[in-house]
């Protein structure tokens, strides 16, 4: 990689977001051809992509399922739910930010009773009070559902260790790995999870249209009769593509045509690995310019995970977000808003096919946008 270049090789706006992400050229130009869903060459990609999925995640073929589901990645947190908790189930939620939220919220939505562990954005779960749950509420918690990376802030959660405390009490255990799937690196197994989700447009760098989930083939085989949504059944969208290779509904081919150049790419990095040096390496040149500058990130920095960072407003009232986001924008440069409860706070993303130069480019011109707008963090 030419890191004199941008490296996503065909310059749009490069988006510094957790997604859409910038993608390289040559996942945009995969998709520049139409197949038909019932194509044989279609159907071998779509098996192709549920192999390496369940590759990704660790796992053995057998032991795991890889299930594409369209829509974005919410959609696939949402059929997990709908589809795998039994109609007496109850799911214990543990939350430290906006995705956590969004999983209570779902359950509400479908009426799925849960209990709910709550914790500032800023710390880990408290694995002892998460033990001591399960154990008084025991027979009565099947599911435990966690975020690996929670995006609203970049913190890290432990999920190999909530894992554990949730098999010792025999409960399916959820993961909204959305974030951090193709990063970080992990297995499915090690930690003891029976559903991983992720998206196509997060750190596997595809483009948006798709979710998926990596199943326990047992934990899936289960839950017959319990979907509370048609489009949503996962077993039944799972019994599709097992028998003939296809969606059940259309299929969001370009996407899937992207995605699969994208596992290429993937690989050719050094799968997880690979990619979680450049993502690293991106996010230690964006804090270590930021904090020259004078800006202060709102996690502490042993939680501070490399996918996405949270950075306070400046105190200063030449500050003005909308301003400072706009004038970024104007030089192609795409920043996030926060989504922090309890701080003022902006995001940078430092995943997607941006590298040590494209950060360099973003700090050099938040130093000119600050000269301009007279602040100082
Ligand atoms: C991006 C993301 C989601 C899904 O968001 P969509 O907008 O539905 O794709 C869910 N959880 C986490 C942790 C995420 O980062």
């Amino acid at each position: 990689m030419n890191e004199k270049q941008p490296i996503s090789g065909w310059k749009d706006k490069a988006l510094f977001t957790p997604g859409p992400l910038t993608t390289s050229r040559t996942v945009k130009q995969a998709m520049l051809r139409d197949v038909g869903s019932r194509d044989f060459e279609f159907i071998g990609i779509v098996r192709e992509i549920r192999e390496r999925l369940v590759a990704l995640a660790g796992a053995r073929p057998g032991d795991y399922e890889a299930v594409l589901m369209q829509g974005s990645g919410t959609f696939a947190v949402e059929a997990v739910f709908s589809s795998a908790v039994p109609p007496d189930g109850r799911v214990l939620i543990i939350i430290n930010g906006a995705y956590g939220q969004r999983m209570e919220k779902i359950c509400k939505t479908l009426k799925i009773e849960t209990t709910v562990l709550e914790y500032p954005e800023n710390t880990l779960p408290d694995l002892k009070e998460i033990e001591a749950t399960l154990k008084s509420e025991v027979g009565l918690i099947t599911h435990v559902a966690v975020v690996h990376c929670e995006t609203t802030t970049g913190i890290i959660n432990p999920i190999q260790k909530i894992g554990s405390l949730a098999k010792a009490v025999s409960a399916r255990y959820i993961v909204d790995a959305m974030s951090s799937f193709g990063a970080v690196p992990m297995t499915a197994p090690s930690a003891y999870i029976d559903y991983l989700i992720s998206s196509s447009n997060k750190c596997i760098e595809g483009v948006p249209g798709f979710a998926f989930v990596i199943a326990r083939r047992e934990t899936l085989l289960e839950t017959e009769g319990w979907a509370r949504s048609l489009c949503l059944d996962l077993l039944d969208q799972w019994k599709g593509l097992e028998k003939n290779g296809q969606f059940r509904f259309t299929p969001p081919t370009h996407a899937l045509l992207a995605f699969q150049q994208a596992l290429v790419e993937l690989e050719a990095e050094g799968g997880p690995e690979g990619r979680a040096s450049r993502y690293y390496k991106n996010y230690k040149v964006l804090v270590d310019g930021m904090r020259a500058m004078g800006f202060k990130e709102y996690l502490p920095a042993e939680l501070q995970g490399y996918i996405i960072t949270s950075f306070l407003y400046p105190d200063d009232p030449k500050w003005d977000f909308e301003k400072f986001y706009r004038r970024l924008n104007d030089r192609d440069l795409v920043i996030y808003p926060g989504k922090v409860s309890n701080a003022d706070c902006f995001r940078i993303g430092n995943i997607g096919r941006i590298g040590e130069s494209d950060v360099k480019t973003l700090l050099a011109a938040i130093r000119e946008v600050m000269n301009e707008m007279g602040f100082h963090p």
